[in-house]
């Protein structure tokens, strides 16, 4: 799913960590990955600049502890215009992860109430993309607004209503006007 990112070993695609990196006083570490880094399938926000990811990492006998940020120029068209907008995103994430032989059993998961944010790891390294690419994710608005106050496009002649007005909206207060005269009349 992820295209190969240069890397001197044979790990794949990923934001690995080896644990043993982390010291008793913890690791902090910053990626930075171009946007080709991320194949991204869906088609409705593209990455535009090097996404930061920064995080810090804590280790307490088998778990690891990740808090971070994500910090990504994403590009949307807008909902109500179509524009292209940039919009800066700067997401926090905090995960655990525990070894996979601790992972719940589906007879357990069931009584697990909320293990949202727990991962798991199957070597002496563990990998953050998923978690930034959720991250990523969950920041895309379902639709995009190049601003609060976005006019949109007029329905009748796709004029830009942010750009200037059209005069369909004028011919529509003259129908009303019109219509009101009439009641008066
Ligand atoms: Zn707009
Ligand atoms: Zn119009």
């Amino acid at each position: 799913m992820f295209r190969q990112a240069k890397k001197s070993d044979s790990s794949p695609a990923g934001l690995w960590i080896d644990i043993e990196d982390i010291g008793e006083d913890g690791l902090v570490l910053d990626f930075v990955k171009d946007p080709s880094f991320f194949a991204i399938e869906k088609k409705d926000f593209k990455i535009v600049k090097d996404v930061v990811i920064h995080c810090s990492l804590s280790k307490c006998d088998n778990d690891i502890y990740v808090t971070g940020k994500v910090s990504a120029a994403l590009e949307f068209a807008c909902s109500r215009c179509l524009e292209i907008f940039t919009e800066q995103i700067d997401a926090e994430f905090s995960t655990e992860y525990l070894p996979e032989t601790e992972r719940p059993t589906e007879e357990e998961m069931e009584i697990v109430e909320d293990d949202f944010g727990i991962s798991y790891y199957t070597e002496e390294k563990i990998d953050i993309l998923p978690t930034v690419m959720d991250q990523i994710l969950l920041s895309v608005p379902i639709k995009p607004l190049c601003k609060e106050e976005c006019r949109g496009l007029c329905q009748r002649c796709g004029q830009n209503l942010n750009v200037g007005k059209c005069n369909c909206q004028a011919e529509d207060i003259d129908e009303r006007l019109a219509v009101l005269n009439k009641i008066k009349l």
